[in-house]
């Protein structure tokens, strides 16, 4: 088996010189590491600084963030997408009032049994914030320790993650938060998931097989991901006297409970649209905004837009009708509908 205790100190070294700065790292508060890394599970670094920092600015402690309400919160998640991480990271802050008197717990199990929070965001807190010896496996940690083994082992198999943070418990020293975080900056600037990774950069070249034997570009392997959905629909930003209609999706399923653009299942043509218009006896100018795609994980969806302004008032109890101001303020509304919000 791989023996990754030789690479700590070289990595250590490597960490000291070419750490990058980030805002959740210049004072590793507890709240503040929970929050970036739940950020940065679905957006790139540099998207997650301005998120972070207006997130904390606005929700600035534990108890902020679990009496803010929803609309706000979304709010401020608007963009990052996959809301459902934000309402959990809510339910956990509840928790951590209720149940650990506001302070996220110094203990890696204790951290696990909050909501949202799986082993990597529980060993990033505990070895950050609290300098606990656990390791923070995910999959960008996953394609450095199985290049570096040069390992075919398929990464996105839960048992290879388990198996591999039971073989790094064994390996992160003392500067726990240290290690962890090189090996994170390592995934990100160094031993990239796309294209060649730098190896001629790589402090751990001297110990990588996968250089070795010049199979970076074969590894890590993983699962082939099933053919994603694709759903057709109709957009429609009606206007009715300078204010939008806009509608809450249902509680459950993709994009659930956020404020959406009303919308039809399928493509409809101008001349469809028109006609759809007269029949209800609707005076209306409607003006084609294009087509627009939006990718979900298992979901694409394949979009048309009208922009309908409308003489007569529409009756649709789940509309309510908001102003571009508010549309931009205070209502959160998925990056999937943006294109057609744009001016
Ligand atoms: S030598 Fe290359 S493949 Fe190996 S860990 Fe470094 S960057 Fe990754």
């Amino acid at each position: 088996m791989y023996n990754y205790k030789k690479i700590v100190d070289d990595l250590l070294k490597w960490y000291d010189r070419h750490a990058r700065s980030l805002p959740w790292r210049e004072n590793p508060k507890p709240y503040y590491v929970w929050v970036s890394e739940i950020m940065l599970q679905q957006t790139r670094v540099e998207a997650v600084k301005g998120y972070f920092n207006r997130f904390i600015e606005a929700l600035p402690d534990i108890e902020a963030l679990a009496t803010a309400p929803e609309e706000q919160l979304l709010k401020l998640w608007e963009g990052l997408g996959y809301y459902n991480r934000v309402r959990n990271l809510q339910k956990a802050a509840i928790q951590v009032m209720e149940d650990y008197q506001g302070l996220l717990p110094a203990d890696y199990k204790e951290l696990l049994k909050l909501k949202g929070i799986g082993s990597y965001t529980a060993g990033a807190i505990a070895s950050i914030a609290y300098g606990i010896q656990v390791p923070a496996v995910d999959g960008n940690v996953l394609r450095v320790m199985k290049r570096l083994a040069g390992s075919y082992d398929v990464i996105t198999k839960a048992s290879v993650k388990r198996q591999m943070e039971e073989i790094l418990a064994e390996v992160v020293p003392v500067r726990a938060g240290a290690f962890n975080q090189a090996v994170m900056d390592l995934g990100a600037m160094v031993c990239i998931p796309n294209g060649m990774p730098l190896c001629e950069k790589c402090p751990l070249a001297k110990y990588c097989i996968a250089k070795e034997k010049g199979i970076q570009m074969e590894l890590p392997v993983k699962e082939k991901k099933k053919a994603r959905k694709i759903e057709e629909k109709t957009i429609l930003l009606l206007e009715y006297q300078g204010k939008y209609a806009i509608q809450k999706r249902r509680e459950k399923g993709l994009l659930a409970g956020l404020w959406e653009l009303p919308n039809l299942e399928g493509k409809y043509s101008k001349q469809e649209m028109l006609s759809i218009l007269k029949e209800e006896n609707k005076r209306a100018d409607v003006y084609e905004l294009g087509p627009g795609k939006h990718i979900f994980s298992h979901i694409e969806w394949s979009m048309l837009g009208y922009h309908i302004i409308l003489e007569t008032p529409i009756e649709e109890k789940n509309y309510i009708w908001v102003s571009k101001q508010e549309l931009q303020d205070t209502y959160a509304i998925p990056t999937a509908f943006s294109i057609y919000l744009k001016d």
